[in-house]
């Protein structure tokens, strides 16, 4: 059986047998047929195990083949000597499915890759859907299935949430979380090793699962983060996706000689790809969890205007600057919200948001303040913050926001610093109560993640768009390819590039000694003198290059610098000759460029250039495909966006044309897969298009 609907040979067995199943409490085998029974599975269940008659009170079976029924799923927590010819008796067996909970395999090297490859045969020749090897297992807490097939003790309740998890130990640490917050699970999956069903193939499963609103994953590694980006992006407008990554820097970063190279690493392919999709990336599971918590007891805010009301002044400044510092607004209340607080208040109080009742609100007061705030159209969502004092119970406070809260379809917040049985009594018995938070900061923290998810949302798709291109040019990449690779000479980048519609600067190349006459009449002057050479990275870094020479007595005496400037640096030898190139006028200096991810594919950079680009690193990266959308944000996003548009009396520059060079350059990175590396720095932006000029290229091609 192929396609997802396979999935649910694993998630809606009729029947299992748990392989490896002992009546011995405190084991793997034990806790997974208890959990089973327990847990209330809505079908048939064999323990198999050939040195027991019977485990539990239920038949044993000395091999699933001695099974008279047929059996959908086997649960496998054998040995690691065992697996192989337990699954191959499944297999005889007609078993469909497995969940292979033993380790031994990849993860332990040596052996246990050969013993996983063999599995991996196996499973070709019977056909089966596998979850693991290496895992604690999969829930499916739907309530007409009730599957618990892990070893957690835990039995999870039914609700909308699905985890997906790397790692089984982490596992274990979600499912307790999750219990203690009271919240609901649809599904719970362990992957381990990933031998056949892997993280995109569950999302796709819960992409149209009904019971499934809210996605939960942990990851290591990405396994195909193309179908991953294809999936999310698809699945996350329906379904928020939260995700926990632990992230690698300088392990994974792309081994290059150019800027680009340098600065980009696979943790910037991560992020840059998880913002194209719209996944919520959080850092911690604590923060995966507050943010579940909001999701599922929240409506998304639909803008980003909050108000605070607090009765304690500390926190409500907290939750104030974590509001302002994330990037939300503080709710302008109207004058009317202020004179009902007004009329309701003691004269102490302050009716301006942050709204402070002060330590004498009662719970009535904060129903009627919550409901005057909730009103207001001027705001999006509300934070209550509540400090216990000795006279007021927290759960009638938590009573009361939640009866104002009713149907107003705004999410609230619940910040309650108070005694710690609160916070697991209180959402368990006032079940519709808005999510109860520690901190200020972590609900604010949850608010910006759920503004976000409203802003994906509302972007649009973007397209990719394609550029007429003059035909001309395959063979510099082509020709360099068949050579064996390696930088392309710096007047076919041009050629390359303009074919492309960049606007490249007039230039000549010229010997180290020969006469510059022909070549600065074609340039004109002003112009520039540079060395080139594909070991010479940054020319400037030895006064490779000179700008403004404004006639040809000022261009013989730049040539005699730069001759001596590279005696000095002793790399005569790495200059293949000298450019004479046209003088751009004066603008902002941005850089564009590409690197190739072996996972992620080849990744765009944007950002401000020129010399300062490793020290500044105000840049931002997108995988593939870009679309106008994507090149768009990819500028907005950089923290110097505003002196692009111009500050203090400074024109602002093209930024249209920054945008489509983006997406040209994403055309041609597509067209050219066997280009590796490229690097435009600078480009010099203008305020007119027009003046505009590349100044500043290199290219490398991989070989065949
Ligand atoms: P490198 O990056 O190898 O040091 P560049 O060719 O980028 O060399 O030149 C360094 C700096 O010199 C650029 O960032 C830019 O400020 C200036 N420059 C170089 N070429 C030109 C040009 N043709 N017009 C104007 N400025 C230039
Ligand atoms: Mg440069």
């Amino acid at each position: 059986m192929k396609g997802i609907e396979a999935l649910d040979v694993i998630f809606k067995p009729r029947s299992i047998a748990v392989i490896g199943a002992t009546p011995r409490k405190g084991t793997i085998g034990y806790q997974l047929l208890h959990n089973i029974i327990q847990y209330g599975f809505n079908g048939m269940v064999f323990p198999v195990n050939p040195n027991h008659k019977y485990i539990k009170s239920i038949k044993c079976h000395a091999s699933v083949l001695s099974i008279t029924d047929d059996v959908d799923l086997a649960i496998i927590a054998v040995p690691k000597e065992y697996v192989l010819k337990v699954a191959e008796q499944c297999g005889d067996k007609g078993v469909r499915a497995l969940v292979i909970i033993s380790a031994g395999f990849r993860e332990v090297g040596g052996a246990g890759i050969e013993r996983e490859e063999a599995l991996g045969r196996l499973r070709e020749k019977y056909g089966f859907r596998i979850i693991g090897p290496n895992c604690m297992g999969v829930i499916n807490a739907n309530p007409e299935v009730r599957m618990n097939g892990t070893f957690a003790p835990l039995e999870p309740q039914s609700g909308v949430l699905a985890i997906m998890t790397q790692s089984g130990a982490l596992g274990v640490a979600i499912l307790l979380s999750v219990a203690k917050l009271n919240l609901g699970l649809s599904y719970f999956v362990s992957v381990g090793n990933k031998i056949d069903v892997s993280g995109n193939d569950l999302l796709e499963y819960w992409a149209d699962d009904d019971k499934t609103e809210l996605i939960g994953l942990y990851l290591e590694s990405f396994g195909e983060p193309r179908r991953f980006t294809q999936l999310a992006k698809r699945i996350t407008k329906k379904k928020p996706v939260v995700l926990v990554k632990s992230g690698t820097t300088a392990a994974g970063a792309i081994a290059a000689s150019s800027h680009t190279g340098h600065l980009s690493g696979l943790d910037i392919a991560v992020e840059a790809l998880l913002q194209q999709c719209g996944v919520i990336r959080v850092s911690s599971i604590d923060e995966m969890m507050d943010l579940a918590l909001a999701f599922v007891k929240n409506p998304v805010p639909r803008g980003n205007r909050v108000a605070v009301l607090t009765n304690a002044g500390g926190p409500g400044i907290m939750a104030t600057d974590a509001i302002i510092n994330q990037g939300l607004a503080i709710s302008q209340l109207s004058d009317k919200t202020q004179e009902s607080l007004a009329k309701m208040l003691p004269e102490e109080s302050s009716v301006h948001n942050p709204v402070d009742m002060i330590a004498s609100a009662t719970p009535e007061q904060y129903e009627r303040a919550m409901q005057y705030i909730l009103e207001d159209d001027n705001v999006d969502a509300v934070i209550v913050i509540f400090v216990p004092p000795i006279m007021i119970e927290p759960r009638e406070v938590v009573e009361k926001v939640t009866s104002a809260s009713r149907r107003r379809g705004k999410p609230v917040f619940t910040v309650m610093m108070a005694e710690e049985h609160h916070y697991e009594e209180l959402p368990r018995t006032i079940t519709d109560a808005p999510p109860l938070y520690r901190y200020p900061e972590s609900a604010v923290r949850a608010l910006v993640d759920m503004n976000r998810h409203r802003v994906w949302c509302e972007r649009p798709e973007g397209e990719v768009r394609r550029f007429a291109v003059a035909s001309d040019i395959r063979d510099i990449v082509d020709g360099k390819k068949a050579a064996g690779g390696g930088y392309l000479r710096p007047d076919d980048v041009s050629r390359l590039l303009a074919a492309y519609g960049f606007p490249v600067c007039r230039a000549k190349i010229v010997s180290m000694s020969d006469d510059l006459a022909d070549a600065a009449e074609y340039v004109g002057y002003p112009l520039v003198l540079k060395v080139f050479g594909n070991d010479i990275i940054h020319k400037s870094d030895f006064g490779g290059v000179v700008v403004g020479i404004k006639d040809a007595q000022e261009l013989e005496e730049a040539r005699s610098n730069v001759k001596r400037s590279l005696q000095r640096a002793e790399v005569v030898d790495q200059a293949q000759g000298l450019m004479v190139q046209e003088m751009a006028s004066a603008g902002k200096e941005v850089i564009l460029g590409m690197a190739t991810d072996p996972k992620f594919g080849p990744l765009l950079m944007f950002g401000m250039g020129g010399k300062y680009v490793e020290i500044i690193k105000d840049i931002n990266f997108r995988v593939m495909p870009v679309t106008d959308v994507d090149a768009w944000e990819m500028v907005k996003g950089i923290k110097s966006y505003p002196i692009l548009e111009g500050v203090r009396g400074d024109q602002g520059v093209d930024i249209e044309f920054i945008v489509e060079s983006i997406q040209r350059l994403a055309q041609l990175v597509i067209d050219f897969p066997s280009i590796v590396e490229l690097d435009i720095n600078p480009v010099i932006v203008t305020p007119a298009r027009e003046s505009c000029r590349v100044v500043d290229a290199r290219i490398r091609v991989a070989g065949e």
